[in-house]
C-alpha cells in the first residue's frame, strides 16, 4: 500500500511524459482491425499513473524509408484522429498552451505530436509547416540513424563511414522550427550534431528521452557537458526507462538506477532542468515482433511496467529527500514551464 502522500502527488500534479511511442503501435494495431486502441489499452494505465499529457512520436521503421515515411507520419496521424473520433471525451490533440489548459481543466489525456527522426520530410522544408498545421511541435532531427538533415548517435551496432553534424538542410530545419514555435529535441542526436544544435538554437531545447552516460556509458546517453549545454539553454531532460540507458550492468538495471540518474542532473545543473520521457517500449515490442521479423530478438527491458508504476518513482523521489514542489517539478512543470515559453498564440 503506497503512502497517501505519494497519491496526493499524483492526484496534485500535471504529469507529462515527453515520449511515448504511441501512434507507431496504434496505427500498426489499426491496420489489423483494432479500434479504441488508447482508450482500451493505454488509457488505463495513464489514469492509474495520474499522467495528464503524453508526447507521442511520430517514427518511421526502415523498411517505409524513403518513399514511404511521409505517408506513415501522415498515416499515424490519421490514425490519432480516428482514435479521438472514438473517444472524444477522453483523449485529445493538444497543439497550444490552451489545449493543454483545456485538457487538464476537462480531466482528459492530451496527446502531443513529435517528430523522432525528420523522415518524413526528407528534403523537403515547405512540408514542416504542413506537419506544423497537423500538431507537430516537436523535432528530433534523426532517430539513430543518417538521414537527410543530421546523423543519428547509431545505438545500433552497424558498419557506416565517418559520422557528421547538422547537413544544410539540418540548419535550416533547426532555424524554421524555432521560427514556427517548435522545440528542437535532441535525443538519438550524434555528439556532433548536439553541437550544431547548441551553436544554432535561440530557444530552450529538449532531450525527451535520454539519460546520463556518467551511469550508464551508452550513445544514447548524454555527457556532463552535454547536460549542462541544455541546461544552459533552459532545456530539459525526460529520463528514460529503458534498461540499456538506466545502468551499464543492464540485465540488473531497476528503477534504484533510474532515480540515481534524476540525482546526478539535479546535483550538476539543477531539479528544472529534470523531467520524464519514459519511453515505455516492452508493449511495442511484443507487438512489433509479431510484424517485423528483424525485431523479434531484444534483451532490453523497460525498468518500469508502465505508467503504473510512477507511484514507485514518486516514492523513490520521497525517500531520496526531494520536497513536493520539486517533484511536481520533474513531474511535469520543468517540460510545462518549456512548453510555454517556446509554443506561439
Ligand atoms: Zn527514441
Amino acid at each position: 500500500m503506497m503512502n497517501q502522500c505519494v497519491k496526493k502527488i499524483q492526484r496534485d500534479s500535471i504529469i507529462v511524459d515527453a515520449h511515448i511511442d504511441l501512434l507507431y503501435d496504434v496505427e500498426m494495431q489499426r491496420r489489423k482491425g483494432n479500434t479504441k486502441i488508447i482508450e482500451t489499452q493505454y488509457l488505463p494505465q495513464f489514469v492509474e499513473g495520474g499522467v495528464n499529457l503524453v508526447v507521442s512520436s511520430i517514427y518511421i521503421n526502415d523498411m517505409f524509408i524513403p518513399e514511404m515515411a511521409l505517408r506513415k507520419a501522415l498515416n499515424q496521424i490519421s490514425a490519432l484522429h480516428s482514435e479521438i473520433d472514438e473517444s472524444p471525451d477522453k483523449i485529445m490533440l493538444c497543439k497550444d498552451f490552451e489545449d493543454i489548459d483545456r485538457v487538464i481543466e476537462e480531466g482528459k489525456i492530451g496527446i502531443m505530436l513529435s517528430f523522432e527522426g525528420v523522415a518524413p520530410l526528407y528534403n523537403d522544408l515547405s512540408l514542416l509547416r504542413v506537419f506544423y498545421e497537423l500538431g507537430v511541435r516537436f523535432v528530433g532531427l534523426t532517430w539513430s540513424r543518417r538521414n537527410f538533415a543530421a546523423d543519428g548517435c547509431k545505438s545500433l551496432e552497424v558498419r557506416e563511414g565517418t559520422r557528421g553534424g547538422l547537413t544544410e538542410f539540418g540548419i535550416k530545419l533547426v532555424e524554421a522550427s524555432e521560427a514556427l514555435g517548435i522545440i528542437i529535441d535532441v535525443s538519438h542526436m550524434n555528439d556532433e550534431g548536439f553541437s550544431d544544435i547548441i551553436k544554432i538554437s535561440q530557444k530552450p531545447i529538449i532531450a525527451s528521452h535520454s539519460n546520463t552516460k556518467a551511469l550508464a556509458k551508452h550513445p544514447r546517453n548524454l555527457t556532463d557537458e552535454q547536460i549542462k549545454s541544455i541546461a544552459s539553454k533552459g532545456g530539459v531532460i525526460g529520463m528514460n526507462v529503458a534498461s540499456l540507458f538506466v545502468a551499464e550492468d543492464s540485465k540488473n538495471a531497476s528503477i534504484k538506477h533510474l532515480l540515481e540518474h534524476v540525482d546526478y542532473i539535479v546535483n550538476l545543473v539543477g531539479v528544472q532542468h529534470v523531467g520524464l520521457g519514459f519511453d515505455f517500449c516492452d508493449r511495442l515490442f511484443e507487438n512489433v515482433s509479431v510484424e517485423f521479423e528483424t525485431s523479434s530478438s531484444r534483451s532490453a527491458f523497460d525498468v518500469m511496467k508502465s505508467h503504473v508504476e510512477l507511484d514507485q518513482f514518486i516514492d523513490g523521489l520521497l525517500k531520496k529527500g526531494y520536497s513536493e514542489a520539486d517533484i511536481e517539478l520533474i513531474l511535469g512543470k520543468n517540460f510545462l514551464r518549456i512548453y510555454k515559453q517556446v509554443f506561439r498564440g
